[in-house]
């Protein structure tokens, strides 16, 4: 096999990224926008000593599943990986994505996982659901000021004013701010020659209570014409606040880290289940409200609480789990180690007249050591970012012998590997469920609960 030669194909798997996966004679061919089901002609474009890259040149024929995207830009946006596979299928290859890799790197035997694998949850309507969009800014051929994405890792503009997956209140946004920009002559910031001013825009929307929030982010210290700025924004429906972020650094960070209210409150409001929630523009909120509410009753599910319990909420962010169990348990620690998520947290307590959580900020693995003696936990709850659970971590929660572990995970591959470690120190696994947080994308949200 060598560049450029024409294959045919058919597509077994779906890589990480969303891309399909083909086998030649054992060889595996990573080919972009191919699904699972396609057979397919390609052309190879870089061969490996164990694998090769190809790109679709036709489909010869689609898979059964594969439907016309309904976002006119979903194959070079690259944020939707599998929007071309119906929502239905694209359930069933996030629950077999969960069960493959517990079962190869978890080394859960598969019996027990059928006993304790609950279905996937998904969404009744799959678009529309992100609470917060951040669209980054450039300049066309022309020298036109646009808005878009960024295409698959690239940072190559793709323009759209309308994500499907995003609120259809971003476009009027988008809308204002790209119209006062050009009658004002405000310029997008260019990673190259580090000059302009917008780099991006934050846009954050309360599912529950419509409130919304819009924060620039700008190479520069003040907007101009920011007044007129303002009138503009503050006429659509459930403006509520509009910050700057200051981001003159030289770094792929969208936001910076000095933020000023420039009209209303300082944060918006939003609901998960009965519980309100405070969120500033740096604040970590789960991007899917709907789902998150689902996830968040089976952590409680999973908890189990009678009222009595002691439970240590860890990588809590701005509180929210933390809250939900608290108004069921005698006592609950918070840990996290950005200090405004921990000041939010707070605020969020006591927004919610809950006054039996105690807050920490501090890395997991510094401080859950320090509380180690404390052998009245009950349950340790855990929600890691991707990279999972810290071996200091889990070596802490093992010595600390809490009854149950509720584990809260964004990848699945550092779930199972923590999994298969639980399991070797004495917990057994009891429930899991996948839960589609982000539908259209290859993530996948799971929680499980283990048992000593
Ligand atoms: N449970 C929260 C947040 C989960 S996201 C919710 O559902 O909204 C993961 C959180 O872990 C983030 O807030 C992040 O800031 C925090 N975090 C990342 N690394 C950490 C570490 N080493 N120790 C403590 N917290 C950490």
């Amino acid at each position: 096999m060598k560049k450029n030669d024409i294959v045919e194909v058919e597509i077994t798997d779906c890589g990480i990224n969303g891309e399909g996966i083909g086998k030649l004679l054992g060889f595996p061919l990573f080919i972009k926008d191919a699904l699972i089901g396609d057979t397919i002609q390609a052309r190879i474009t870089k061969v490996k000593k164990n694998y090769a890259f190809a790109r679709l040149e036709k489909i010869i024929t689609p898979a059964k599943e594969r439907i016309t995207p309904p976002c006119p830009v979903a194959a070079p946006c690259g944020g939707c990986q599998i929007q071309a596979l119906s929502y239905p299928a694209q359930l069933t290859f996030k629950e077999k994505k969960v069960k493959d890799v517990l079962m190869r790197l978890g080394k859960v035997p598969v019996d027990l996982l059928e006993q304790v694998m609950e279905p996937v949850i998904g969404m009744d309507e799959p678009y529309r659901y992100r609470n917060k969009a951040q669209y980054p800014f450039g300049t066309d051929k022309e020298g036109n000021l646009i808005a878009g994405f960024y295409a698959g890792r690239t940072h190559h503009l793709v323009t759209t004013d309308d994500c499907l997956i995003g609120a259809e209140e971003n476009k009027d946004v988008l809308d204002v701010i790209l119209r006062h920009a050009r009658r004002h002559h405000i310029t997008a910031y260019d990673e190259e020659t580090r000059t302009g001013l917008l780099r991006h825009v934050l846009i954050r929307k309360g599912t529950h209570t419509g409130e919304i929030m819009v924060c620039p982010v700008i190479n520069g210290k003040t907007y101009p014409k920011a007044d007129s700025l303002i009138e503009e924004l503050k006429k659509l429906p459930g403006m509520t606040c509009i910050a700057l972020s200051i981001n003159t650094q030289n770094t792929n960070v969208i936001m910076g880290e000095e933020i000023q209210t420039l009209w209303g409150t300082p944060y918006i409001t939003d609901k998960i289940g009965d519980l309100e929630f405070r969120l500033s523009p740096l604040s970590f909120f789960q991007v899917n409200s709907q789902q998150t509410e689902k996830l968040y009753q089976k952590a409680l599910d999973y908890a189990g609480l009678t009222g009595n319990e002691t439970i240590w909420d860890i990588y809590c962010g701005i509180g929210t789990i933390t809250c939900f169990l608290a108004r069921k348990a005698k006592q609950v620690y918070g840990i996290e180690v950005i200090p405004e998520a921990i000041e939010d947290a707070k605020e969020n307590a006591k927004l919610n007249n809950i006054d039996v959580i105690q807050f920490y900020v501090g890395k997991a693995e510094d401080e859950l050591p320090k509380h180690k003696e404390d052998k009245k936990t009950d349950i340790i709850v855990v929600d890691p970012p991707r990279k999972g659970l810290d071996e200091k971590v889990l070596e802490t929660i093992i010595y600390m012998e809490p009854k149950k572990i509720v584990y809260v995970s964004c990848d699945p591959a550092t779930l199972a590997r923590d999994i298969n470690y639980l399991r070797e120190h004495g917990y057994e696994l009891k429930h899991l469920t996948p839960v589609d947080m982000f539908p259209h994308t290859v993530h996948v949200e799971t929680i499980v609960s283990l048992q000593r």
